[in-house]
This record gives structure tokens, sequence and C-alpha cells, in this order.
């Protein structure tokens, strides 16, 4: 079974008419869902609480939720900078996000399933700071919940930044592996997530990192992917698996310099599933994330829950949706199976020489911890 979780109290999550997080990129991907059928017997729609003070309090400090609640304008907490400036009403819009990833999670300690929160994959939130659009970290929040019930959780952040949020907040914890593949550090936002970021103490190689080259297309990123990501459910027999699925690694995102298209992105979530249903029973949560070209969002995240109902993906789109996206936005939504995207020669003999040198450092890095491993 799959849960969606989806309210349209996640729409009050609006930094402004500037700001490049637009919470209609929400809206129109559960349109979306719902023109397309996809809401039946396979699929039930739940409508999530806000996240309470106690949920929030697994991860946050009282501190940093009370400066929330106040709407403080304090950098020290993170709030109010460019990228996650302070409106009104931030802190319901947030407990509202935050909420619909516990309660997937909570749902998950009832069943095997498969949880989606399409509003979550906020990723970047820390204790005591907001960061990168992110003012609570859903996915370290439902990761705290499924702990009490499962003893290895494997994160898996295909989003095209840096996990950093969750990475930090686990970075001494054996029970939960963090894997983020994402544009290297050195180009974007956050500047984290290198090889040699491991882990520390008893989590000393339970944090996984593979900074990939600007450019890089689906051949590099499935090469990447398979390198790596296989070995650790092996290795690592995850019980359950938490996916933050950011789409911002599409060619045409306008906040990162990748090259992936819609194929390489549904095939890396149909391989998470694939992975998920071999290794921890078909128990994932899946997240949403990042993704800034509203024209790719929907399309991405509706092939996203097609593969995890085991659907052929959309071959078309349908006309009133069509129609509605068009008349929202302003221009027409990208369909499947996408373009094909073909780097120049030596820009590919330049990503594939950097990818080479990131997975043989991976694999140095990993063998020294666990020999096993690589
Ligand atoms: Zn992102």
């Amino acid at each position: 079974m799959i849960y969606l979780y989806y309210s349209d109290q996640f729409l009050n999550y609006n930094f402004g008419p500037e700001h490049p997080l637009n919470p209609i990129r929400l809206s129109l991907s559960y349109k979306l869902i719902e023109e397309l059928g996809l809401l039946d017997e396979k699929t039930e729609l739940l409508r999530p609480n806000p996240a309470g003070e106690e949920d929030l309090r697994l991860v946050h400090t009282l501190e940093y939720i009370e400066a929330v609640r106040e709407e403080e304008l304090d950098l020290a907490y993170g709030l109010g900078s460019d990228d996650t400036p302070v409106f009104p009403g931030i802190f319901d819009a947030s407990c509202s996000m935050a909420g619909g990833s516990i309660e997937a999670a909570k749902k998950m300690l009832e069943e095997d399933c498969i949880a989606v929160n399409l509003a979550g994959g906020l990723h970047h939130a820390f204790p005591t700071q907001a960061a990168g659009f992110c003012v609570f970290n859903d996915p370290a929040l439902a990761i705290c919940i499924l702990r009490t019930k499962f003893s290895r959780i494997l994160y898996i952040d295909i989003d095209a930044h840096h996990g950093d949020g969750v990475q930090q907040i686990f970075y001494q914890d054996p029970n939960v592996l963090t894997f983020s593949i994402h544009e290297s550090g050195n180009y974007l936002f956050p500047g984290t997530g290198f090889v040699d970021e491991a882990g520390s103490g008893v989590g000393l190689g339970y944090s996984v990192n593979v900074p990939m080259p600007m450019n890089a297309g689906d051949q590099d990123f499935l090469l990447a992917f398979e390198e790596v990501v296989p070995r650790l459910f092996e290795w690592f027999e995850p019980e359950v698996v938490v996916a933050e699925l950011g789409t911002d690694t599409h060619y045409s995102d306008p906040l990162t310099s990748l090259n992936v298209t819609l194929r390489g992105y549904t095939t890396m979530v149909r391989r998470i599933v694939e992975l998920t249903n071999l290794y921890a029973k078909g128990r994932l949560l899946a997240l949403g994330g990042g993704g800034y070209n509203l024209a790719v969002v929907p399309t991405a995240w509706t092939c996203a829950l097609t593969i995890m109902r085991g659907d052929p993906l959309p071959e078309y789109l349908p006309p009133y949706w069509v129609e509605l996206f068009s008349n929202v936005v302003g221009y027409v939504p990208l369909s499947y199976p996408d373009l094909d995207v073909e780097p120049g020669k030596e820009t590919q003999k330049r990503i594939s020489a950097e990818l080479a040198e990131t997975l043989e450092n991976l694999s140095r890095v990993h063998s020294k911890i666990h020999l096993e491993l690589f």
C-alpha cells in the first residue's frame, strides 16, 4: 500500500514571489496525480496534522523552535537570510510540512508500506538553525520516529544539493547510514558533502558522499549510483529506507549545473524502489525536496509515484492538467521521456576523469573503515 500525505496547508510554506521555492509546485503535482487517476485502491490520500512540539524536539532545540514560533529575525538561528526569510505564519507552515513526514513515518511503524510526502525533504535544516529554504528537518524527524522500531535506517538523497543537515544530525550514529549524491560542494550550496565526510566516533563509515562534477548527466549519475548504492544495501541490510527525491539535478534547473534528464532521474528512483523491495521489505519513506523548474517538478514526482506503484510511466499528460499548468505558470510542462542531453566530447572527458577520481577516493576512504564495503 502507498500512503500519500498532502494538505493544502503545505502551500502556506511560502517565502514570497521572488523566492525559487514556489509552493505551487506542490499543488500542481498533487493535481497531476489526481488527474492521472493515481488516487485509487493502490494509493490512499491522507491529510496530515501539523507537527507538535514534542515531535520537533526529537531533532530541534527548544530555543530554536521558540525562535521560529516568535518569527525572530535572527541570523544566529538562520532566520531572516535571503535563502530562508521569515514570513508571517512561518511556524505553522513549517509544522505542516514536517507533520507530513512525521505522520508518514508513524504509519510505517504500523505496517510495511510506502509513505510519500512530496512537501518533505527539507534536508538543510540543523537542530538550532534554518538553512537553504529549510526550517525543520523533516527527513531527520522521520528517521528519529522510525528509529523507535527499526535499528538500521538507510537515508538516500538524490537531490542536487548535499543533504548536510541530515548527515550532521546522524554523523555519529551507526544505525543511520546517510548517502548523498549531489553536485560537488566546490560548485554548489551548501559547499559540503565530500568523500572524506564519512561519519565520526561509532558512526565512522556511516556517512557516504558522492560529489558529482559540474555538468554531470544521466550516464555519470547512474554509473556512480550503481557503483555505490547496491553495495550499501548489501552491506548495511537496512530495515527501512528514507529517500529524498529532489528533482533539481535536471538540466533545466535554474539553481544547479547538472544535466540529468527525466530518464536518469526515474532510473535512480526505480533502482531505489527495487533495492528497497529486495533488502528492506519494500519499506520506503519517499520525500520530495528541491526542484525549481516548475515544468519539471510535477512530472518528475508523478513519474516517481507511478514507479512506486509498479505502473508504466505516463505516456501523456492529461490535457485538462496541461491547460491548468499553462494558465498558472505561463509555459508548458515537461513530459516523459524528455530530451537526450549530450555534452561535448571534451566536457564528457573532464566529467568522467573527475568522477573516476572521486569514486576511487570514496573507495579508499571507506575500505579503510569497513574492509567488506568496497
Ligand atoms: Zn536541492
